[in-house]
């Protein structure tokens, strides 16, 4: 009906909010059935050392394997399992999955994980990854903590308090998608990082823009200067692997080396020094 009254639009409007609001008390019920039905599965995707070409730990990378869509990306389900709080369970399904593969490679093989903001708030934090670390029996040098900028935006006691806490206890802490929020440099000053993750969209254009060239040469001198181990993400080809290298870059994750893989490809993905993902 092309007749655009005012009430119209706004039965419309209302109409589409319910079929959203439908949609996601849908997805919502599905999330939570999912976690009893095991549905979850962590993926990993290898970490190399630049200089030597080793791959030095995984990053834990979160599938739905849902029964009738297929394998679903956490973008489509992270955002609502945060808003719901499942998101805390979901993150305790995570780290104990990661911890209690990695207790099964080779020691000098890190693993990841990535830590919503909701999770890192929530007070449940250190005790989980206490019991994540004690029942998989993994050295907690062994395990890496990915946290965003947005989780230093707000509290930043309590934020500090608990990054603290975490690397009391021997775990490291990575600053993830760096460049991409509000990257302010204070924050490499004020909290105690291991390792900035320069994200994926600097080293995209890595080779075809000279300032994403020029903000990964500071972004890596920062981090040798502050004793900062710096990764770069989505490292997709031969060139962009060889500038990162050329700056001092100390690792690189990507498509080059392989896509996020099963648990059970972790043996094949640390053979060969450049395996690549063929599917
Ligand atoms: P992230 O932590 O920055 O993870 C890296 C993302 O980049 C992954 O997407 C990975 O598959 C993708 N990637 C890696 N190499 C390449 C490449 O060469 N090219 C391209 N185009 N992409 C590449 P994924 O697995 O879809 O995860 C997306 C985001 O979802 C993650 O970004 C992270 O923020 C979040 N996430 C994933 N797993 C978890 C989890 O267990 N818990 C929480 N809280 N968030 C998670
Ligand atoms: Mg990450
Ligand atoms: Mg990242
Ligand atoms: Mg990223």
């Amino acid at each position: 009906r092309a007749k655009a009254d005012g009430r119209g639009t706004y039965r419309f409007f209302e109409t589409g909010m319910d079929a959203r609001a439908q949609a996601r008390r849908l997805l919502e019920m599905d999330l939570r059935a999912a976690l009893q039905r095991d549905e979850f599965e962590v993926y990993y995707q290898p970490i190399r050392d630049v200089a030597s070409g080793r791959v030095v730990a995984f990053e834990a990378l979160l599938r739905w394997n849902h029964p009738q869509r297929g394998l679903i990306a956490p973008i489509s389900f992270i955002p609502l399992a945060e808003e719901t709080g499942l998101i805390v369970q979901l993150g305790e399904f995570v780290l104990r999955s990661a911890c209690t593969d990695a207790a099964t490679w080779p020691d000098d093989v890190d693993v990841a994980v990535n830590l919503s903001p909701v999770q890192f708030k929530s007070p449940n934090l250190i005790a989980s990854v206490t019991e994540a670390l004690a029942a998989s029996g993994l050295d907690a040098r062994r395990l890496e903590l990915e946290i965003t900028e947005s989780v230093l935006l707000q509290n930043s006691e309590a934020t500090l308090t608990t990054l603290h806490e975490l690397r009391a206890m021997g775990v490291r802490i990575s600053l993830d998608d760096f460049g991409t929020g509000y990257s302010s440099l204070s924050y490499l000053r004020s909290f105690p990082f291991d390792k900035i993750k320069i994200d994926r969209s600097f080293v995209s254009e890595l080779a075809t823009r000279e300032d994403s060239m020029a903000i990964i040469r500071a972004v890596t001198g920062l981090g040798r200067s502050l004793g900062i181990v710096t990764t770069a993400e989505g490292v997709e080809n031969d060139a962009q692997l060889e500038l990162l290298r050329r700056e001092g870059c100390t690792q690189a994750q990507g498509y080059l080396f392989s896509k996020p893989r099963p648990a059970s490809d972790v043996a094949m993905m640390l053979g060969g020094p450049r395996l690549r993902a063929s599917a």
